[in-house]
């Protein structure tokens, strides 16, 4: 989804004037608190952890009716599935490994440097900025925060303009468990958000556009704040010859409409062989109404968040239609005044339209195509790296050549989204969808400093390389040349 159609939506600024002030002095309060306490120990980062959690406990069915109303509607259970859970489990997960992830870390030295020893030290970066987008607005403010303050670090956090309600909670939430010094919410739109970015940060984590994240990528190269992007894309889902379609496409169509397919990893678009696709067509138009009876008053399924948005998807398939593609409604009828876009499967439609060109964020489901694996594989590498590849199927062999023949930000082998939801497995995107990686381990490594150290021993043969340069050094290099 392009960054600049949400920047024309009209948003509700709940930020005071001067933002870029008070950002500032949030920021700056943070940096003090932190050199204060450089490094917290792991008491001091157990407890805001711990505070975390009791924050989402005390706040939970707060933030469920807060981003239900920022959508239109969106189910409790969506909200408590795949914003809450999730960053629990990520606090429990932190808590668990906290000493390990602390500990120095004992590195062997070649002959060179002995007998001296060294070990790496893990330290907190400082003060971290983490900016969300508006579709899962706790879970993508708050996971990278567990590896913020499980890092030691302090925090300032902008939400989405999209998600005011949610935002309006947050900040409230965050003020009662938290001192502005440690973790603090800034709320307005993209121009507050552009002046997030440019604060001299330690580090910002941004989740959202690849066109935003561009920006994010620029602002922060002038203070050289290091950035984690976590951006969006074309994710494909191939399914394989070898598939059977009673297991894969219940599992493709829950990805395509969790959250009405307002979802990063959503796959995107489904490469299916030719000869195939009837019987896809047939089998996912069962799998939705299995899943989603109704449609306008069905609980479960989620509104688009803003009528721009509704419209934008509208036009997507208008356009793909206008092109020569074919439509198949999957299930019930939209319902604009409630923004409830009914799901579509578009096939045929050209390559060139804007369906087959930007990330979809919506129930659509173009389907593509293909003959030969090679032929599927080609389509992907020949467009941007995907956040997300999903492969269901089978046979062996054609999984290792989809594993070995792409390049994406991570795979799930006969389901959809669950690779996500794994604190072992990092997080992150490759090319246009992103750079750097968060979630459990790697969360903790991304956000602090492993900083190495050499301890340098009383009996040291350095020394012989000491200027004025005789006979012992010319020897010393020789040894240096060959064995070094
Ligand atoms: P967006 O890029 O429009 O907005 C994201 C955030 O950027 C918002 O908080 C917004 O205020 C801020 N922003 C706007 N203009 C800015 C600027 N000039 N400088 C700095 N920040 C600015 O994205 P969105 O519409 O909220 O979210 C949808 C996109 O996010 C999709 O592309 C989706 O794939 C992606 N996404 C990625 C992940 C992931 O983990 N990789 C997760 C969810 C969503």
């Amino acid at each position: 989804m392009d960054g600049q159609a949400a920047a024309q939506v009209e948003t509700v600024a709940v930020s005071g004037a001067d933002p870029a002030g008070r950002i500032a002095t949030l920021l700056a309060a943070q940096k003090a608190a932190w050199r204060a306490d450089v490094n917290p120990d792991r008491a001091t980062r157990d407890d805001r952890l711990a505070r975390l959690d009791r924050m989402l406990v005390a706040w939970q069915d707060r933030f469920a009716t807060a981003i239900s109303e920022d959508f239109g509607n969106r189910p409790a259970i969506v909200t408590a599935l795949t914003d809450v859970v999730p960053v629990r489990a990520a606090i429990r997960h932190a808590r668990k490994h906290l000493k390990a992830w602390m500990r120095k870390r004992r590195v062997s030295l070649s002959w060179t440097g002995q007998p001296a020893s060294a070990f790496i030290l893990r330290q907190p970066l400082g003060v971290v900025g983490i900016v969300a987008p508006w579709n899962y607005p706790l879970n993508l403010m708050l996971s990278p925060l567990v590896g913020a303050l499980a890092a030691g670090n302090r925090a300032l956090l902008k939400p989405s303009e999209l998600t005011p309600a949610f935002s309006g909670v947050l900040q409230q939430a965050v003020k009662e468990f938290f001192s502005e010094d440690e973790v603090a919410v800034v709320t307005g739109g993209p121009d507050v958000a552009a002046a997030f970015t440019a604060a001299p940060f330690d580090h910002l984590i941004f989740t959202g556009s690849t066109a935003v994240g561009r920006k994010v990528a620029e602002a922060a190269a002038k203070n050289l704040t290091p950035v984690t992007l976590e951006l969006g894309g074309k994710s494909p889902a191939i399914v394989d010859r070898s598939a059977e379609l009673g297991e894969a496409v219940p599992r493709l169509v829950w990805g395509k409409l969790l959250n009405s397919g307002q979802t990063c990893v959503a796959p995107d678009y489904a490469l299916v062989p030719r000869e195939r696709i009837e019987a896809f067509l047939v089998a996912a138009q069962a799998e939705v109404e299995r899943q989603y009876p109704a449609l306008s008053d069905n609980p479960d399924y989620t509104s688009i968040i803003s009528a721009h948005h509704f419209d934008r998807l509208t036009r997507l398939v208008g356009e793909a239609r206008d092109g020569g593609a074919q439509v198949t409604q999957l299930a019930g009828a939209h319902d604009p005044a409630r923004r409830i876009f009914a799901p579509v499967a578009v096939t045929g439609a050209p390559a060139d339209c804007a369906l087959m060109r930007e990330e979809i964020f919506g129930p659509i489901l173009p389907i593509v195509p293909y003959d030969t694996l090679d032929e599927a594989l080609s389509y992907i590498n020949a467009h941007d790296r995907p956040l997300a590849l999903y492969w269901f199927g089978k046979d062996k062999e054609a999984e290792q050549a989809v594993l070995n023949g792409t390049i994406a930000g991570g795979v799930t082998v006969n389901d959809t989204i669950l690779h996500l939801a794994q604190d072992n497995l990092p997080f992150g995107g490759v090319g246009a969808s992103g750079y750097g990686a968060y979630h459990g381990e790697a969360g903790f490594v991304a956000l602090s400093k492993e900083k190495p150290v050499l301890r340098q021993s009383r009996f040291s043969g350095v020394k012989f390389l000491y200027p004025p340069y005789g006979r012992m050094a010319r020897v010393m290099l020789k040894l240096l040349s060959k064995l070094g």
